[in-house]
């Protein structure tokens, strides 16, 4: 599953989420301070991981997944 990166509406916390091709926002809280429906960003930084190799790095930092 690819990483996708959401900014919160609410206070700007920018926070990565672990979804399935083609999810929405409507089940995603702010990790910090719980505002609803963040804005998906979109950023190279994914490519960039993809290309580095190792993908268990890139499943460590992502604490934010497990949040629901
Ligand atoms: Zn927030």
């Amino acid at each position: 599953m690819p990483i996708y990166e959401y900014k919160c509406t609410s206070c700007e916390e920018r926070f990565e989420v672990l979804q399935r091709v083609g999810a929405g926002n409507e089940n995603l809280v702010c990790p910090s301070c719980g505002a609803p429906k963040p804005v998906k960003q979109f950023s190279a930084f994914a490519m960039s991981h993809s290309t580095t190799g190792s993908s268990s790095t890139a499943n460590s930092c992502s604490p934010a997944s497990r949040f629901r």
